[in-house]
């Protein structure tokens, strides 16, 4: 049986309580909106006092993503002693001596630094002090349908049957958000032959705030700078490889990445066990419904390989704050002209950040033969060739950096 909720109709309600969500919800209601974060509670995250203790779920936060978060109050929030500025990129062909490097320095980029190192928990931590400070209700539960076709309204019916009702509706429920086939918007889905494997390692050398990628048979490796002598992987491995690297004793994993990583930062010692994730293209359809919106991981998926699927959904809630904020004040929350203007200053970012990551991954990550997409087809079977192309590219070494901070 549903039964309607007392609350009344709510401006908007987030549906999702990761980073994506927990943001869109706290910048609406600093817009003076009534808002409602919807998902099922998690397991709180483990402490992660200790020194020892480190995160392997870490992002590289954009300028513009930490202008977000300060914007909104969340940046001064977290552990500040617990994130690393990456002054520094440096990417390299593997395999190939003598290739030249890419370079990436914040100085030529003029931006304090290229991107913030930040643990998953510490993000999420401060989301949460900011939402309950914000008085974002929180309701614990699942969404099992959705409802448009009121005119004033639309309803989402939670499990247990209670019915919350909301001028729009925010889906921020992940990559495979159930929202979005609620809301009946189709998704084209792309496994890469590869998962990501990630752990963290104390370093025998100073990191000196660089982030490093390796591109190759292996597939494409990562080392990003945590503070002190650690540093954080995140290595996107061909599907047997990455059985192997977990496979691993805690020795044997930090030597084997230590050989790949070439030895640039000398000995290691595993800090933090690895982990693996899937790795997968999500292209979707439109990212508007009636009364409904899509951000973040539910908007699109990309691959890891430049760390910005989190920069894109902090994109997208940047994005919508702004159409909420300029609406003339006649305006519906869930006008249809709003979600299109939304719509239309996502789309171009999106799909740029979509074929440069897939791109680079199918260029210089893969060796499985997949054809390449258009821009990149005048590389097919001169990858040698093709990195030289790019390394001594200022115009696309400007477009890869212009991406990387935004
Ligand atoms: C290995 C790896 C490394 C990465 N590194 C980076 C990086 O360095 N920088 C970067 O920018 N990005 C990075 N990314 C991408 C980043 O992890 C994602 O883009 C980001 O976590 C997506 O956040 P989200 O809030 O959209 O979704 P999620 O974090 O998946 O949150 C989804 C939420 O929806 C809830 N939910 C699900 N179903 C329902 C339902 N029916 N009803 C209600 N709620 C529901 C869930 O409980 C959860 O709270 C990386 C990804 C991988 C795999």
């Amino acid at each position: 049986m549903h039964r309607s909720d007392s609350r009344g109709v709510f401006d908007a309600l987030v549906v999702g309580r990761g980073a994506i969500g927990a943001t869109a919800a706290l910048g609406l209601s600093r817009c003076g909106l009534r808002v409602a974060v919807v998902a099922p509670a998690q397991p709180a995250p483990s402490p992660l006092d200790g020194p020892g203790t480190w995160d392997s779920r870490v992002f590289a936060m954009s300028p513009a993503s930490r202008a977000l978060l300060e914007r909104l109050r969340v940046w001064d929030a977290l552990d500040a002693a617990r994130v690393a500025p990456v002054y520094d990129m440096r990417v390299y062909p593997s395999g190939r001596e003598g290739a030249p490097e890419l370079h990436f320095g914040a100085y030529e980029a003029c931006v304090e630094a290229l991107a913030w190192i930040v643990e998953g928990s510490n993000l999420s931590a401060a989301l949460g002090r900011a939402l309950s400070f914000a008085g974002v209700e929180d309701i614990d539960a699942r969404v099992e349908a959705v409802d448009c076709t009121a005119p004033d309204h639309a309803a989402l019916t939670l499990a247990g049957g209670h019915v919350l009702r909301s001028r729009l509706v925010v889906g921020a429920d992940g990559a495979r958000s159930p929202l979005r086939t609620m809301l009946g918007i189709a998704a084209t889905e792309r496994d890469y032959p590869q998962q990501a494997v990630v752990a963290n390692f104390e370093t025998g050398l100073p990191h000196r705030d660089c982030a490093w990628q390796w591109f190759g048979e292996h597939g494409i490796l990562a080392l990003l700078p945590l503070p002190g002598e650690r540093a954080s992987m995140v290595w996107s491995a061909p599907q047997e490889l990455a059985g192997e690297l977990l496979g691993h004793t805690p020795e044997a994993l930090a030597e084997r990445v230590a050989q790949a990583s070439w030895h640039v930062l000398g000995g290691l010692r595993v800090l933090t066990a690895a982990q693996s994730f899937p790795l997968r293209l999500i292209r979707v359809d439109r990212t508007i419904a009636t009364r409904a919106v899509l951000v973040g991981d539910a908007a699109h998926v990309v691959h890891p390989l430049s760390g910005q699927g989190m920069n894109l959904g902090f994109g997208d809630v940047a994005a919508l704050l702004d159409v909420v904020a300029r609406r003339e004040p006649f305006r519906d929350l869930g006008d249809a002209l709003l979600l299109r203007r939304y719509e239309r200053a996502r789309r171009e970012a999106v799909a740029a950040m979509r074929l440069t990551t897939d791109g680079l991954q199918r260029l210089f990550g893969d060796h499985t033969g997949l054809p390449l997409p258009g821009l990149l087809q005048p590389l097919v079977g001169a990858r040698e060739l093709g990195w030289r192309f790019v390394a001594g590219s200022s115009w696309l070494k400007r477009r890869l950096m212009a991406h990387a901070v935004s």
